[in-house]
């Protein structure tokens, strides 16, 4: 850059900061990254932690890339060498990314289109309740005491799916009240979130006879409004629970074993699979990895600048 004049120079460092804004973009990144914020380390159990996760000691988890996205955001260092090579990245093709490339934002996303960003442009959950109205949909609704819609924060950050209402769900009209729902109170709470400052909803709004999978007809007549409810939502992460809620929101068939503690993209937004609380009460082994898979959705939330009301637990 020494040989340019000021006004190429200019125009150079114009084109750098373009080349910048189009690499936070294709992260998903739409505001400016904040301060990081500590990480819990899988080194230090919280002792309350300890009751969910009892076993919850492994190796550090960095923070997780998203199918075709650079490992980290980068740094002061990485900007200025940038600018300094503006040159050369402006003038030869672009180099690949290293690692899986994350889709383009006008790539066809899982799903269908990205979630819109704009507020303006999206129901509100009370118009998508509304629609739901007393549904008759499909044959759960025979069997139903309530219908299970959602709860929390009407614009969370971070979005948990389940699979469908339970007994107690049923009863009481809201999804994860029961001894699963404790749990995952307690997942959530260690995470420095609340109840209510995500939003909770289910793939099926309403309980299956004898607590059985949800069948495809089901899913299919359901599914649009939980489509609705994360657009109207928005969240920066979704943490899916359980196989069905994976396997909707990726449209995968793939084992549960292989979805977990991976970032996948639905309609643009990050989404971490992870064990039913249900599935934990009954396998209690496997809450040591579904607290590394949510060790990865706090630090993506860090790395986007999204901040928890409190710490997680550290
Ligand atoms: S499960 Fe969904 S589609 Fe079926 S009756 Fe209930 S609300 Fe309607």
């Amino acid at each position: 850059m020494t040989d340019l004049d000021p006004h190429r120079e200019l125009s150079e460092l114009v084109r750098a900061f373009r080349v910048h804004l189009e690499v936070q973009r294709s992260r998903g990144a739409y505001a400016a990254e904040a301060a990081p914020m500590p990480v819990p380390s899988p080194a230090l159990v919280p002792s309350d932690l300890e009751v969910w996760a009892p076993a919850a000691r492994s190796a550090p988890v960095a923070p997780a890339a998203l199918p075709g996205e650079p490992s980290e955001s980068p740094s002061r260092a990485e900007m200025q060498a940038m600018l300094a090579d503006v040159s050369d990245m402006l003038d030869e093709p672009r180099r690949a990314p290293v690692g899986p490339a994350r889709p383009a934002a006008s790539a066809p996303a899982p799903g269908g289109e990205p979630v819109p960003q704009h507020r303006a442009s999206r129901m509100s959950l009370a118009d998508i309740r509304a629609e739901l109205g007393d549904c008759r949909r499909c044959k759960l609704a025979q069997g139903r005491s309530n219908i299970v819609f959602g709860v929390g924060a009407p614009d969370a950050a971070l979005m948990f799916v389940g699979e469908a209402p339970g007994f107690h769900e049923d009863r009481q009209g809201e999804p994860f009240v029961g001894a699963a729902g404790q749990l995952l109170d307690r997942m959530i709470e260690a995470m420095g979130w609340s109840r209510d400052s995500v939003y909770i909803a289910n793939v099926l709004k309403c309980r299956p006879p004898q607590n059985r999978d949800p069948e495809p007809d089901e899913i299919a007549a359901c599914q649009p409004f939980l489509a609705k409810q994360i657009e109207a939502v928005a969240p920066r992460v979704i943490v899916s629970l359980g196989r069905p809620a994976a396997r909707l929101l990726l449209d995968s068939n793939a084992p549960m074993h292989a979805l977990r503690g991976r970032f996948r993209p639905y309609r643009g937004v990050a989404v971490m699979p992870t064990f039913h609380p249900a599935y934990l009460l009954r396998n209690p082994e496997r809450k040591r990895e579904t607290w590394d898979d949510l060790k990865q959705v706090i630090a993506e939330l860090t790395r986007l600048g999204v901040r928890s009301p409190r710490p997680p637990k550290a």
